[in-house]
């Protein structure tokens, strides 16, 4: 917490970094590649934390310039199960009260000097869910004496890429992928259970108020004409993400100042990615935007979640820039 000297309005602003890493090998050959065997940061998280210390650093040595405060939220396991929720639940919002939030992700499919900051819905929701094929084990050679999981769940697989491209309005977003999917021992037996698992992206609730019970249909359906059994859970995970339009225009005209070219600022861009930011901007007005890391020259262009992620590190200081004069703006 960082609060200012001058005198003014007592107005809070919130700054969430999150810094956790991923379970990836990294093969950057760098100065500075993780040292922690099969541990790396391959989102970029490590690059909000050092903006978010940037920042610190500036404003605490610039207290006089500014009334209110500036609560800065180093925020854990954005990558799951989520820390958000956790550090909300703890009070993190409260004494004193957060006014407004602001947040960013260093984004690669960006390139550097542009920045993507869109008032609305600007990020999905998540749900996932996990079925068990219950079938009936046997010989491989006498499948007649069996339920066969794996037949089955092949295509149960097939028949749910269906529910997006025939049951929702093409109008409305969503994808469902298959991350899981597991069975058998041996390849002579045939397994009894299958395991599937995936998730789920989508922006409003009706749409996956009938992906869920679409996928059920289907499981229902594909394992009734099989004499087969099975379990089904699904369960939502992160809210959508909502900007509030004043404080997006505010980021905007902050954001501008930094990046000449009116046509790098996207203010239509949306992702079918989730964010746990989505719970802080449930509790209190904010914006979480992109700005653009990739240097395809430099070959820092690499995907998220790549073993060979990196980025531009001229981003850093344009995200101190940022965050600094947000809340500038913001406290006055
Ligand atoms: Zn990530
Ligand atoms: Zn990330």
């Amino acid at each position: 917490m960082i609060k200012g000297e001058k005198p003014g309005d007592d107005k809070v602003l919130g700054i969430r970094a999150d810094m956790d890493a991923l379970p990836i090998q990294e093969e950057n050959q760098v100065s500075y590649r993780s040292r922690h065997k099969g541990v790396m940061h391959a989102c970029g998280h490590d690059g909000h934390t050092a903006i978010a210390l940037g920042t610190a650093y500036y404003l605490n040595q610039h207290r006089q310039d500014f009334s209110g405060g500036v609560k800065i939220i180093f925020q854990p396991a954005e990558e799951g199960p989520g820390g958000a929720k956790p550090m909300i639940e703890a009070g993190v919002l409260e004494n004193p009260a957060v006014d407004a939030i602001i947040g960013l992700h260093l984004w690669n499919d960006l390139p550097i000097g542009s920045a993507a900051i869109k008032p609305g819905a600007f990020m999905a929701a998540i749900s996932v869910f996990n079925c068990t094929i219950l079938g009936q084990g046997g010989h491989a050679a006498l499948p007649h004496q069996t339920i066969d999981s794996v037949v089955i769940s092949a295509q149960v697989v097939n028949a749910l890429q269906t529910i997006v491209s025939r049951n929702i309005n093409p109008l409305d977003s969503a994808v469902i992928s298959i991350g899981e999917l597991h069975a058998g021992t041996k390849m002579n037996v045939i397994a009894d259970t299958a395991r599937i698992a995936g998730s789920i992206r989508y922006f409003n609730d009706d749409v996956i108020k009938l992906i869920e019970q679409r996928i059920e249909q289907v499981i229902d359906g594909i394992c009734r004409a099989h004499g087969a059994k099975y379990t089904f859970e699904c369960s939502k995970i992160y809210p959508p993400l909502v900007n509030d339009p004043e404080i997006t225009a505010l980021v905007t005209s902050k954001a501008s100042q930094l990046i000449e070219n009116p046509e790098s600022i996207l203010s239509e861009y949306q992702t079918l990615g989730s964010e746990d930011m989505s719970f802080f901007l449930q509790e209190v007005p904010g914006c979480y935007f992109f700005l653009g890391s990739a240097n395809a020259a430099e070959k820092l262009n690499y995907p998220h979640h790549h073993p060979k992620f990196d980025f531009d590190e001229t981003a850093l200081a344009m995200g101190v820039e940022m965050f600094v004069g947000c809340a500038e703006n913001f406290l006055g």
